[in-house]
């Protein structure tokens, strides 16, 4: 099977997010597209001395309007956090931008998958829902897949256990007002409230630890782009071979008429089914205090 992903900024995520589908042996082909062009190129000649030791057979640098017949795009376009700065501060300015991309890759292909990674990702996923044509179960952001992993990979540093056996979900926002549902994360089925050696002040810890792992980073060395990477590869893998894997993925909500981040069934289709997880009740009062914050955002840019 030929399988196209186009990824829209070339830049510290884009570019990364890149070298992750190739190494992984995911694609056929990569199309890279930038305004920054003479950026772009480099990209694509460095990743290209790269191709033989992954799968692709090609990778390109393009415009919109091809990336636009990809089977996915990956949208990491447009201004990153600085030091400190919160995910929603960047709306204006990205909102522009995306909407001038997607403008740009019109006609778009019917069955086209568009995953939005560039922040604030809840409210831009709306937005490009919103102006792009498509079905919605076709676009979703990135969302908390990351804040889980990361929150994966602390607990289960502590515990000595692989994080891949830790089964918990942040939720929400990918942003500030993200919450974890404790109620429902379990290690081989025990509760993790209840696991040995865990308290619920340790794992609150652990969560503020995790929400706020982007800001360390980018204190550390000015951008992150590894972790989202591997959520783009992953994310490309599961519609690509029509997993049907469950993943957190920033969709839209019926209930709150905006999209934040829930685990859904994701395949060839993009989302095939959003679950509806049995929330406490403090769970989902935090999980309506993240909706106020992305409802108000994505208010704001409308007006
Ligand atoms: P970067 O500055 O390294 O790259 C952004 C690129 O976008 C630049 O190369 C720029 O030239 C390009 N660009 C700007 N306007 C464009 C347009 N109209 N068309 C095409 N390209 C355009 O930034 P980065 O570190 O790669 O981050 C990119 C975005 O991803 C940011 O918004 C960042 O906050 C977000 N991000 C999201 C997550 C997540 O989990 N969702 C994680 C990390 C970063």
């Amino acid at each position: 099977m030929k399988s196209s992903v186009a990824i829209i900024g070339a830049g510290n995520v884009g570019s990364t997010a890149a070298y992750a589908l190739m190494m992984r042996n995911l694609v056929s082909s990569i199309l890279l597209v930038d305004v920054d062009e003479k950026r772009c190129q480099g990209e694509v000649y460095d990743l290209v001395g790269a191709l033989s030791f992954g799968g692709a057979s090609d990778i390109h640098k393009g415009t919109l309007q091809q990336a636009g017949q990809a089977n996915i795009v990956v949208i990491a376009a447009g201004k990153a956090q600085k030091p400190n700065q919160p995910r929603l501060e960047l709306l204006r300015e990205n909102q522009e931008i995306i909407t001038s991309i997607i403008k740009g890759m019109q006609p778009l292909r019917k069955d086209l998958i568009i995953i939005m990674v560039t922040n604030p990702v809840d409210v831009l996923t709306m937005l490009v829902q919103d102006v792009a044509g498509l079905p919605r179960n076709q676009i979703f952001g990135s969302g908390t897949l990351l804040d889980s992993q990361r929150l994966r990979n602390i607990i289960g540093e502590r515990l000595a256990i692989a994080q891949k056996s830790i089964h918990l979900y942040a939720l929400g926002e990918h942003g500030d007002s993200q919450f974890v549902a404790w109620s429902l994360a379990n290690i081989g089925g025990v509760p993790l409230i209840q696991f040995p050696g865990l308290t619920q002040s340790f794992l609150d810890e652990c969560a503020i630890k995790a929400k706020n792992y982007a800001y360390e980073i980018i204190a550390c060395k000015g951008s992150t782009s590894f972790g989202i990477a591997g959520c783009v590869s992953a994310y490309c893998q599961n519609i690509l071979f029509d997993l049907n894997r469950v993943t957190p993925v920033s969709c839209y909500q019926e209930e709150f008429g905006i999209c934040l981040s829930m685990p859904a069934v994701l395949g060839m289709q993009g989302i095939k089914q959003i679950l509806k997880l049995p929330l406490n009740e403090q769970e989902y009062e935090y999980l309506n205090k993240s909706a106020k914050i992305i409802k108000e955002s994505y208010q704001l840019m409308r007006m």
